[in-house]
């Protein structure tokens, strides 16, 4: 039995996800890449591979992993490429897809001479996203090109745009307004181009989501403006598919009743800090209340606050779910604790550990 933290994947979980992603490219015709920097836990690639059609990055090393361990369509995406990024964008890449017309102007030629088609990340200006650190469209965003006609004039240098301004968004009506507003500020070039990618941040996978009218909604803008439609799924992907395993280590009473578990929110489930959210526990509720907490020296290092059937006692497991996506990716070595292992749950429920960490790592992470 692996010892805890371990982050648990769980395949059927995933699998379920990637049914809805397979009924969607087969209703709507759109191509869905895998967003890495949401999930790159490549263990699982092989069996995600079987249901979407690539992946898309966020520099060169995603570009590089994409194409090595994923296949398939590999786009390469940065906010900003440097000059040595450029040979291995170059040898990986099916698509390269600019962040402004600057970077366009600057490695667009070296890309196309490589017979690799260019695109443009475009700004709508509109977005749907719950914070502000994670919208695109906040004023003055760096994210994409935001003047139509600046976009008109370098329409022959490139083959697509790419519009990423959704972030969590569960509502197909969301959605479908602001894809109205884009046809209606954009709709004029996109009839000249032969793909547009609607980035990531669609929750369609979720259970209520009405998945064959957003294929309809897809296929519709597809036929309209004779463009490849892809979408660029991270969470919806891999959501629900993977949990945090922690075990408790002490429990200690301060006015407040404290799991602490041999785990840390800020180095293994970092984006419970950052946008100042609780984890959710998997398991009953119950009547023994308890601040669950890591074992980190930062004080407000608590993944939140849970009732529990039974008294909390030392090696007690408690596991919290939501940890496959900008989890597993942002996972560190703060306060030099034991990084967890990663742990897949086979179809047929066996366990199989795919990695763990040692001190070594930890040592070779630095000098
Ligand atoms: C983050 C990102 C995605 C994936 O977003 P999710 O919310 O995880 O679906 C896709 N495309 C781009 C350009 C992104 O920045």
């Amino acid at each position: 039995m692996q010892k805890t933290p371990y982050y648990l994947i769980d395949k059927a979980a995933l699998r379920a996800n990637l049914d809805k992603i397979t009924r969607l490219r087969e209703r709507s015709g759109a191509k869905c890449l895998l967003a890495l920097k949401c999930f790159a836990t490549w263990a699982v690639f092989d069996f995600m591979r079987e249901s979407m059609d690539g992946t898309t990055s966020s520099s060169l090393y995603e570009v590089q992993l994409g194409r090595e361990k994923f296949g398939g369509e590999t786009h390469a995406y940065s906010v900003a490429w440097a000059d040595d990024d450029m040979p291995g964008v170059i040898a990986a890449a099916d698509k390269v897809i600019f962040n402004s017309i600057s970077q366009l102007e600057r490695f667009g030629a070296q890309v196309s001479e490589a017979g690799i088609p260019c695109g443009l990340r475009v700004n709508p200006g509109i977005s749907h996203s719950g914070f502000e650190l994670a919208d695109p469209a906040r004023p003055f965003s760096r994210l994409g090109e935001a003047d139509p006609d600046r976009v008109a004039a370098v329409l022959d240098r490139i083959s697509g745009v790419m519009f990423h301004n959704n972030c969590e968004n569960a509502s197909l009506e969301v959605f479908e307004r602001l894809l109205t507003q884009i046809e209606q500020r954009f709709g004029h070039l996109l009839s000249h181009l032969a793909w547009v990618s609607l980035g990531g941040g669609i929750h369609f996978t979720g259970a209520d989501y009405p998945l064959d009218a957003f294929a309809d909604r897809l296929r519709e803008f597809s036929e309209r403006y004779g463009v490849q439609v892809y979408l660029e799924p991270g969470e919806a992907a891999i959501t629900g598919a993977a949990t945090l395993e922690t075990s408790v280590l002490d429990i200690v009473e301060n006015g407040r009743r404290v799991a602490i578990v041999d785990s840390s929110t800020e180095a293994h489930m970092l984006d419970l800090l950052i946008y100042r959210l609780n984890a959710r526990r998997v398991g009953d509720g119950g009547p023994h209340d308890y601040i669950v907490a890591g074992k980190t020296c930062l004080a407000g290092d608590i993944f939140g606050e849970f009732g529990f059937a039974e008294p909390l006692k030392v090696g007690d497991r408690i596991s919290f779910a939501d940890a496959a996506g900008y989890t597993m990716v942002k996972k560190n070595w703060f306060n030099g604790i034991a990084m967890p292992a990663i742990v897949v749950k086979q179809l047929d429920g066996q366990l199989e550990v795919v990695r763990t960490f040692s001190y070594a790592d930890y040592v070779a992470s630095l000098s």
